[in-house]
């Protein structure tokens, strides 16, 4: 782990510098002191999503889904067992493509669940299809490697 290192706040989108050694206090926004770097699923939006993953440090696991989809609402509570597994060196975020459409053109989401690996705001890695925790965590450590 790196001394200290960036995470954007999804409410205001303040970029706060994080002490790893203060992980276990919940670290808060400076700004708008909502929580930043939780053990669960980040919810971001057409306003947040460039930003979010383009300042935060740590790799970002997005899943692209929508609220018509049964297998992502079956895969949600994975999803958040994941988040939690994976914490704090991943952090995991939810997109409702229904919502956002531009984004998931943009991103060639053909279906979904998908999910996508960021690092530095890039994509490193994807999968479509529901997965469990387990799978998540170990097919997201194993693209970090
Ligand atoms: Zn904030």
């Amino acid at each position: 782990m790196p001394d200290s290192f960036h995470v954007v706040c999804p409410a205001c989108l303040a970029v706060n510098r994080v002490d790893p050694g203060k992980i276990a206090q919940g670290p808060t926004c400076g700004k708008c002191h909502g929580k930043i770097l939780e053990p669960k699923p980040v919810t971001l939006t057409g306003r947040t999503f460039d930003a979010f993953l383009a300042k935060s440090d740590p790799p970002v696991l997005v899943d692209f889904w929508a609220p018509w989809c049964a297998p992502c609402r079956a895969m949600a509570p994975a999803f958040e067992q994941a988040a939690a597994a994976l914490f704090p060196s991943v952090i995991l975020a939810k997109l409702d493509t229904q919502e956002e459409l531009a984004i998931a053109d943009r991103l060639r989401i053909q279906g979904v669940p998908t999910m996508i690996l960021f690092r530095g705001g890039r994509e490193a890695a994807r999968t479509s299809g529901a997965r469990s925790a387990s799978d998540l965590a170990a097919w997201a450590r194993s693209n970090l490697s």
